[in-house]
């Protein structure tokens, strides 16, 4: 796996991600939220997508990943990054699970995802694709 150090740009990413907790939300359990930078600068942020029925909520890469989904074939995703607000680590920043892993390989294949290493307490970032070998494929 070839990790690779954070540039100020990265740092960014992160606290718009961390930035983008509100009071304004409907619910206390959007505790989740992910940002993206496109290949542009753009950045878009995105909540976890929480349900009554706890089986049914979506992640946050995911609902990001649709409020971009229309401009990514012009302006790839090149990062990706999820915090969760509560959570007592420095950079608040924790893996995808292996569901967005699918995701993020699915829409944005040449994207590099933030990782924070609570073992090693190293924060760096990583191809997407390193984080999912062996791909699911369907069936033809
Ligand atoms: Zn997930």
């Amino acid at each position: 796996m070839n990790k690779q150090p954070l540039d100020n740009q990265d740092f960014e990413l992160i606290e718009k991600a961390l930035g983008a907790f509100t009071s304004e939300l409907p619910k206390d359990w959007h505790g989740v939220s992910a940002g993206v930078r496109l290949k542009s600068g753009h950045i878009e942020t995105g909540f976890v997508l929480e349900c009554e029925n706890p089986i049914l909520g979506a992640c946050a890469e995911q609902t990001v990943i649709g409020k971009v989904l229309e401009i990514i074939k012009q302006d790839p995703i090149e990062l990706i990054v999820a915090v969760r607000e509560r959570d007592e680590t420095k950079y608040k920043v924790i893996p995808p699970c292996g569901r967005c892993r699918e995701f993020i390989t699915d829409y944005a294949p040449q994207a590099d995802v933030i990782i924070f290493d609570k073992e090693s307490d190293d924060i760096f970032k990583v191809s997407a694709t390193t984080l999912l070998p062996f791909k699911y494929q369907a069936m033809e």
